[in-house]
């Protein structure tokens, strides 16, 4: 079967919304984590409504699984918030959204938007000199919960920094917090549980002076 046929199977005008979310970057196995997108690659598409490419694995598809059909978000070049919160209906849906930390190496936060309303948040310090990135906190609202804004985030985060050394905060004891990290299959190696801060970030933090 070709690659428009797969697509085609999805007609645009019953396509659902609350379909699950994917970063941009080069991605091993499909959403189920079980076929490699060499071989279930069952091609790209758009969604009309969103705005957004949406991308399927034909293995999945085939056998009637969830998730077998995602939507591709830029996580790469997030949209500065002030840009964002001006009205254009002619951008993408769903959008990462940056908000620049008040001082150097302090936290930063980006934002999951879907059509302007905020579902998710992750709270970022970076510092351009040490080559550090830690993750204060990822939250995603109940009720869009399971559809991988989360890790969306933490790929946006981490392409802010690629060859950085990541580390998070201590991670919480909840079974959504535990159920989150032990999914995570980041771009970049990262140390959960114990934060690598730089001084820059400490200061920033208010830990001297
Ligand atoms: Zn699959
Ligand atoms: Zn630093």
């Amino acid at each position: 079967m070709s690659e428009r046929t797969w697509m085609n199977a999805t007609p645009d005008t019953t396509e659902p919304e609350d379909l699950p979310v994917r970063s941009q970057r080069e991605h091993v196995w499909c959403l189920n984590r079980k076929h490699r997108m060499a071989l279930a690659n069952g091609g790209s598409g758009h969604h009309h409504g969103l705005g957004l490419a949406k991308q399927v694995c034909a293995r999945c598809w085939t056998r009637r699984q969830p998730r077998a059909v995602w939507l591709v978000i830029d996580h790469r070049s997030p949209m500065p918030a002030e840009q964002a919160d001006q009205p254009d209906d002619r951008r993408a849906k769903i959008l990462v959204v940056a908000r620049r930390p008040a001082v150097r190496a302090g936290v930063g936060r980006l934002e999951v938007r879907v059509r302007g309303a905020v579902v998710a948040v992750a709270d970022v310090q970076l510092c351009g000199v040490d080559h550090r990135g830690v993750v204060r906190h990822i939250q995603v609202y109940p009720t869009h919960r399971r559809r991988g804004f989360g890790t969306l985030l933490l790929d946006a985060a981490q392409a802010r920094g690629p060859g950085y050394h990541w580390s998070t905060v201590q991670l919480a004891q909840t079974d959504d917090a535990q159920d989150f990290w032990a999914y995570q299959d980041s771009a970049e190696p990262l140390h959960l549980g114990e934060p690598h801060y730089c001084t820059h970030m400490r200061e920033a933090n208010g830990e001297w002076g």
